[in-house]
C-alpha cells in the first residue's frame, strides 16, 4: 500500500516569487525515484518526490524550472479543487473546513445564509416583502419577484460583509422599484453608500467565489 505523507517544507506553507507573481507550493512525498512539478493552478504548483530528496534539492529543482513555471502557469484557469481548501472566508471571516466533505459544507452554509440573510432582512426598516427563499442559481445571486417573494444564493454569504449587505439592499430596493432606473439607484444609495464599488467589485469578483 502506498502511503502519501503531506510535508509541508519548514513547516510552513512554501511560496516563491517568480519574476512578478507569488506562487505557493507543496512538496509531496511519495515513493517515486524522480522529482515530478505539477501546476495545480494559475498560481499553485506542487512537486512529488521520494522522502529521502533533501529540501536544497527541492529548491534547485523549483530554480531550474522557474521559467517554465510562470510560463505554463499562465495558462492554468482557477479551478477550485474542494479538497485542496482548509478554510472558506465567510461573510469576511476565516471559517475553517475541518474534515467536512463538501455536501457537508454546502448544508451548513446554506443553513447558516438562510439565518443571516433573514436576520439582516428583519434590520430594514418599512419594507414588505413576502417569502425569502435560498436556491443555488450558478449565475443569479439575488432576485426579487413580481409578488415581492424574495430568492438569494446562499453562496454570496461566501463574499465580504458589506458585498453580501449590497446584494440584498439590491433586492429590498425592487420591493419599490422594479426595473433599474434612476429610481431605483437612489434607494441603493440610500442604504449603501458604496453602492458603486461594490457593485463594480460583485462584477469582476462576484462569480469566482461561486465555487459550489
Ligand atoms: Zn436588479
Amino acid at each position: 500500500m502506498y502511503q502519501v505523507s503531506r510535508v509541508l517544507y519548514n513547516g510552513l506553507v512554501n511560496s516563491i516569487q517568480i519574476k512578478d507573481k507569488i506562487f505557493y507550493f507543496e512538496i509531496v512525498r511519495k515513493p517515486i525515484r524522480s522529482i515530478r512539478l505539477k501546476l495545480v493552478d494559475k498560481n499553485t504548483f506542487e512537486v512529488g518526490c521520494s522522502r529521502w530528496v533533501f529540501t536544497r534539492e527541492i529548491k534547485n529543482f523549483i530554480e531550474n524550472n522557474k521559467d517554465w513555471i510562470y510560463k505554463n502557469s499562465g495558462k492554468m484557469i482557477k479551478k477550485v479543487n474542494f479538497s485542496r481548501l482548509e478554510e472558506l472566508e465567510v461573510l469576511g471571516k476565516k471559517w475553517l473546513i475541518g474534515k467536512r466533505t463538501k455536501k457537508e459544507v454546502e448544508k451548513i452554509l446554506r443553513e447558516a445564509a438562510k439565518k443571516v440573510i433573514k436576520g439582516e432582512l428583519k434590520k430594514i426598516e418599512n419594507i414588505d416583502y413576502g417569502r425569502v427563499s435560498i436556491k443555488n442559481q450558478k449565475t443569479r445571486l439575488g432576485s426579487c419577484s413580481g409578488k415581492n417573494n424574495l430568492n438569494f444564493n446562499w453562496q454570496i454569504i461566501l463574499f465580504p460583509y458589506d458585498k453580501f449587505m449590497h446584494i440584498i439592499y439590491h433586492e429590498v430596493a425592487h420591493l419599490t422599484e422594479k426595473n433599474h432606473g434612476k429610481k431605483f439607484w437612489e434607494l441603493v444609495a440610500s442604504y449603501d453608500k458604496n453602492w458603486k464599488e461594490n457593485r463594480k467589485w460583485l462584477k469582476t469578483e462576484g462569480l469566482k467565489r461561486i465555487i459550489f
